[in-house]
């Protein structure tokens, strides 16, 4: 029997600085684990000099290849191509900018040689990022254990190794608004963790901006959990009895002892108040109508503009 292949998935974008650095630390790693590898660089829309770099290495080395999207789809897209491509009885997905140190994959094959069907690398800590987006993260990944229909592992981010069972399962998840931290979890299969601490961006800064953060919780929310929807039933009913009671008390109050309040700052005041609520839930619904629209097109998620060395023999341009 040939010996297992092993894939990885890097997606790029704007990532030149980092290209030699990270091949030169990677593919050792590669060659000691097995022979059979590939590695699947997904360029997503990069404005520099990228996917030439990527070219020359895939010259000399035609295990690397890449697919080239037509713009910018967004990593968690870049993700789901790279799945599409990759053809390894294991995959590995991983950052470019080296934060997620290489030398793990060999930790996550012998686990995987163990019999997990998912390995992902779970961070000790967080303190490479900036306190902002620790805070954001931690009150995100609170409202998900909370409100999510599936518990995610603590820690764990995209640097894992899944599989070929798992890859084919995501495969058939069709979602335009992925969340790939729910999408690995909801597909189930033995897992387990392997800790890692993560290192310092190499070169070039953080594609992530606070806006595309902020997207990319709220899809995961929306995507697995439908609370937002139903909360304001609750909240609504509350608001309710609070304005009967309320209403209850001036009416007895004004029986009693006749009235001395004109009313109109709580008529105002009421008004507003629902008016608010009305506005938000419809927000809410929104966003879900939203959701609903971009499924119901059924657009291909993404559009491949370019292939180069082996990831070129996949599949059709349009996925
Ligand atoms: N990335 C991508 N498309 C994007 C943004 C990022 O393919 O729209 C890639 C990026 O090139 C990198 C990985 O996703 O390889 C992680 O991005 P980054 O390091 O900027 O995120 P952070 O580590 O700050 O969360
Ligand atoms: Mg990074």
């Amino acid at each position: 029997m040939a010996s297992p292949k092993l894939s990885v998935i890097i997606p790029v974008h704007n990532e030149s600085a980092n290209i030699a650095p990270l091949c030169e630390r990677l593919l050792p790693v590669l060659s000691r684990i097995t022979q059979d590898w590939e590695v699947v660089f997904v360029d997503d829309g990069s404005r520099d000099d990228t996917l030439d770099l990527i070219r020359d290495v895939s010259r000399t080395e035609p295990r690397i290849g890449a697919v080239s999207f037509s713009r910018n789809f967004g990593k968690e897209i870049a993700i789901a191509a790279g799945l599409d491509h990759a053809r390894g009885d294991a995959v590995v997905i991983m950052d470019a900018d080296l934060q997620h140190p290489p030398e793990m994959i060999e930790a996550f094959v012998e686990r995987w040689r163990e019999g997990f069907l998912m390995v992902y690398g779970q961070r000790t800590d967080r303190s490479d990022e900036t306190r902002a987006k620790r805070g954001f993260a931690q009150a995100f990944y609170k409202l998900f254990a909370r409100f999510g229909e599936i518990p995610l592992p603590e820690g764990a981010g995209d640097f894992r190794l899944i599989d070929r069972k798992g890859v084919d399962a995501l495969r058939t998840l069709g979602e335009k608004a992925r969340f790939s931290k729910g999408l690995y979890a909801w597909i189930g299969f033995k897992a387990t963790g392997v800790p890692f601490v993560v290192e310092e961006r190499r070169f070039g800064t953080t594609k992530w901006s606070f806006r595309k953060l902020f997207r990319f919780a709220f899809d995961g929310i929306a995507a697995f959990s439908t609370v937002p929807l139903r909360i304001w039933t609750y909240i609504g009913f509350l608001v309710s009895f609070l304005a009967i009671a309320t209403a209850l008390f001036f009416m007895v109050r004004t029986l009693l002892f006749g009235t001395d309040l004109p009313g109109f700052p709580s008529l105002i005041v009421s008004i507003m108040f629902f008016s608010g609520i009305q506005l938000m839930s419809l927000g809410i619904v929104g966003e879900y109508v939203g959701r609903i629209f971009a499924e119901v097109k059924r657009r291909p998620l993404y559009v491949v503009a370019e292939r180069v060395g082996g990831a070129a023999e996949v599949s059709s341009d349009i996925v």
